[in-house]
């Protein structure tokens, strides 16, 4: 789908259902809006439901201030327009009181965006406005103030946020990613001191390129690869709907026959990823056209040196990677089903799935389907996609347990001879 062909009604309303959907905004909270080539704004009415909305919903406001359409607009229109007046680059404004941002902005902290790589690069230098009261020009000045100072990421003190972006697009994508780090800080904080990326390893990162590789154009697609891709795009959507990748952040590869995969391209959007999106890597070549994740050394590693693996997946869910960003070691010997399906997790250095991808891909075996990676990212193998998509699944989940887990009780571990009978009983030996 091109996001930018839409007409802005439509952009406006399928972001919204994605926000709503997604858990991070109420009925009545949050408005969205896009500024479009001629002057007009085009904008989210005020107080319908924002789980419903429809293209005939939107509000268009010329330039000399003439409404058209059935509703109000947002009762937030001042600062919308104010942020357009003082930043001629941004041309879309989205606003919005997810949870995890409302506990910072009634704590009055800005997230620590240097807790994994690329969310700083995404959200920017993150600012705060000071409390005014909504809809009043007061607090449109608060907010376009900060706007003018450059920052395209602001909190509300005790509100929520407004990202402005080039196009609403890039705003939301902002604001996801804010809000999926802001969820981690939280959860790093349950179970001990987040430690953010250092400078130096925050240098490393910039490193990570693109792989360059020579292109091919495939002759053919045998029904064993279309399945693949078909299969790949389903649990891609589904990854995305359960929260485990977001929209532009989660890579998942398939090997096909001889030396060739299928693996997710770089940047696209995860939950409308379509077959022909997919890119396909013959050997050392990648399919023309198309840009491969950047972590397409490593997969390529796994498959070569692990006949047994026939799936990879990398991912960045919450509840794990607080596991990734603190001192505190991941124990999945809590219930049968996280020990079988996970086993010991290692915990890998910063930088090594791009520096040494070689070395990182012998990491695994059987008995190690999984690894974190300390501030980066969780890895996970499987026999299959789903079995694959299943572990990553039991991993955030299992994390998500021991957190909660923290403030009702201590948590008693599964004993060595239970966990022997387990081995035993499942064939893990
Ligand atoms: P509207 O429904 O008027 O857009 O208001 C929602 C909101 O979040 C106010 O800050
Ligand atoms: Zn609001």
């Amino acid at each position: 789908m091109n996001f930018q062909l839409l007409h802005p009604a439509d952009q406006l309303v399928i972001i919204m259902q994605r926000i709503y959907g997604y858990g991070m905004t109420t009925t009545s909270g949050g408005n969205l809006s896009v500024l479009d080539e001629n002057g007009d704004i085009w904008i989210t009415p005020a107080g319908v439901d924002k789980g419903s909305l429809t293209p005939a919903d939107i509000v268009r406001i010329k330039p000399d201030g003439t409404k058209i359409g059935k509703h109000k607009p947002s009762s937030e229109l001042p600062f919308h327009r104010m942020i357009y007046n003082k930043r001629p680059d941004i041309k879309a404004v989205l606003h919005a009181h997810p949870p995890a941002l409302i506990s910072f902005s009634i704590v009055r902290k800005l997230p620590d965006t240097h807790l994994i790589p690329n969310v700083h690069h995404i959200c920017g230098e993150v600012g705060m406005a000071e409390y005014a009261l909504p809809g009043s020009t007061a607090l449109g000045e608060n907010i376009a103030n900060v706007f003018e100072k450059g920052y395209n990421t602001v909190l509300l003190e005790n509100h929520g946020i407004v990202v402005g972006g080039e196009n609403l697009f890039k705003a939301f994508m902002a604001f996801e990613t804010l809000d999926f780090c802001a969820r981690l800080e939280i959860n790093a904080n349950r179970i001990g001191k987040p430690i953010p990326l250092s400078p130096k390893n925050i240098e490393i990162s910039r490193k990570k390129q693109h792989v360059a590789m020579e292109e091919f154009t495939p002759a053919s697609y045998s029904s064993m690869e279309k399945a693949a891709r078909k299969e790949m795009c389903k649990l891609i959507h589904r990854a995305y709907d359960q929260k485990l990748f977001t929209s532009t952040q989660g890579t998942f590869s398939q090997r096909l026959e001889g030396n060739s995969f299928l693996i997710t391209p770089y940047g696209i959007d995860r939950k409308y990823m379509d077959v022909s999106d997919i890119v396909r890597i013959d050997g050392d070549k990648k399919e023309a056209g198309k840009t491969p994740s950047r972590s397409v050394m490593l997969h390529k590693y796994i498959y070569e040196k692990h006949p047994h693996i026939n799936s990879v997946l990398i991912a960045h869910p919450p509840g794990i990677m607080a596991f990734a960003v603190t001192d505190t070691e991941f124990n999945s010997k809590i219930i049968p089903e996280s020990y079988i399906m996970l086993r010991d997790v290692p915990k890998l250095p910063f930088g090594c799935s791009f520096m040494q991808p070689e070395m990182t891909a012998s990491e695994f075996s059987k008995s190690v389907p999984i690894a974190l990676i300390a501030n980066d990212c969780i890895v996970v193998t499987g026999d299959s996609l789903i079995n694959a998509f299943d572990r990553l699944e039991v991993a955030e989940y299992s994390a998500k347990g021991i957190i909660s887990a923290r403030n009702i009780g201590e948590v008693v571990m599964i004993d060595n001879s239970r966990i022997e009978e387990i081995e035993e009983a499942f064939k893990l030996k």
